[in-house]
């Protein structure tokens, strides 16, 4: 059994990788984005990754999404889809990243750019994410996410416009968007809708807002697994609930010190969840927003909340059995898991 000492962050990045919380236009490498953001004549202000970098700070969760929309604001051709779906695959699968399910919010952009359609887009990331399947063997499902501040109309027509792709690339929906100002309930018969056409659910919850937020995504929507969860300690009968029912959370830490739903680490709540028998996954949620990545994010795990190799390994085994995979695929996903990580600590 190796120590985790300084070889340690080689280690983590070797490590094999599931990611369940990932999204796509949050993921972009800033080179990507960089790129993107040099075509435009109209934007003197960003003149190098230095001062983009500075774009990326928020004071709190709705100044988040602000910057969120001016990044999108970039992000205007179907082959930027394509290119960027394969360069943050590019990027998972240097950190060994085996299966990933991203997120994509393609209303974000048709509401504003009215050449592009939900379809086009679904089908560029189809595009990108082949290829990157093809030049680096990492696998990849997408999750069309319903953007809370839209309202459930959009999301009914988004639903049914994208149900073709089902086993095609898409796989399931997530809810997304301010979590305050838009409650789950709005939303049920659209996942009742969706559930019925054979996507797999998960929705953004107790992320912005409070415990009875994660009751209602898994109540009212019947969210199979929920993003975040980070508030759910405010209420210990939620907490007993998804302990009995291992409701897979999928915890992003860093995400949530940079947005300011949790104002330090100590005061998360990862390492407690994890002792009391959830079922927790970590993830790295909008990694170049935040300056992190899924390796960093495991780093984050051990130094700053001191998890043991063991306790890694079960977060990362975790991720797969929270996957929306088969379970033949889980299976040989594990058997994968296993081999890697007998050659990496024996
Ligand atoms: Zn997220």
């Amino acid at each position: 059994m190796i120590e985790l000492s300084d070889r340690l962050e080689q280690f983590v990045l070797e490590i094999p990788k599931v990611e369940l919380h990932l999204h796509m236009e949050g993921a972009i490498p800033l080179e990507t984005l960089f790129g993107f953001i040099q075509r435009r004549e109209d934007n003197k202000l960003i003149k190098n990754l230095e001062d983009l970098k500075k774009r990326l700070v928020y004071s709190n969760f709705a100044q988040f999404i602000k910057v969120w929309l001016w990044k999108n604001s970039f992000i205007t051709e179907y082959e930027d889809f394509e290119e960027l779906a394969y360069q943050v695959l590019q990027s998972l699968s240097q950190q060994n990243v085996k299966y990933v399910e991203a997120f994509y919010s393609p209303r974000d952009f048709t509401f504003r750019n009215k050449k592009l359609s939900a379809c086009g887009i679904t089908e560029s990331l189809i595009k990108g994410k082949k290829k990157a399947f093809d030049d680096f063997g990492i696998r990849s499902e997408l999750i069309v996410d319903v953007v809370r501040d839209y309202g459930p109309r959009m999301g009914m027509d988004l639903i049914k416009e994208l149900s073709g792709y089902l086993g095609r690339g898409l796989i399931g929906i997530g809810l997304g968007g301010s979590e305050k100002l838009f409650p789950a309930g709005l939303f049920t018969k659209v996942y009742q809708e969706a559930r019925e056409r054979g996507f797999r659910l998960t929705a953004h919850a107790g992320e912005a807002a409070g415990a009875k937020s994660i009751w209602a995504a898994l109540n009212e929507l019947g969210a199979e697994r929920i993003g975040h969860g980070l508030k759910a300690y405010e209420d210990p009968q939620l907490i007993n609930y998804l302990q009995e029912r291992q409701t897979p959370l999928e915890m992003c830490v860093v995400s949530n010190i940079k947005t300011q739903v949790c104002k330090t680490f100590k005061e998360h709540p990862i390492k407690n969840y994890f002792k009391e028998g959830l079922m927790v996954t970590i993830n790295s949620d909008d990694p170049a927003m935040f300056d992190t990545s899924i390796t960093n994010e495991y780093l984050v795990l051990i130094q700053k909340f001191g998890f043991s190799l063991e306790e890694i390994r079960k977060v990362n085994f975790n991720s797969i059995e929270a996957s929306f995979m088969t379970d033949e695929e889980r299976d040989t996903m594990k058997v994968t898991f296993n081999k890697e990580w007998e050659r990496l600590t024996s």
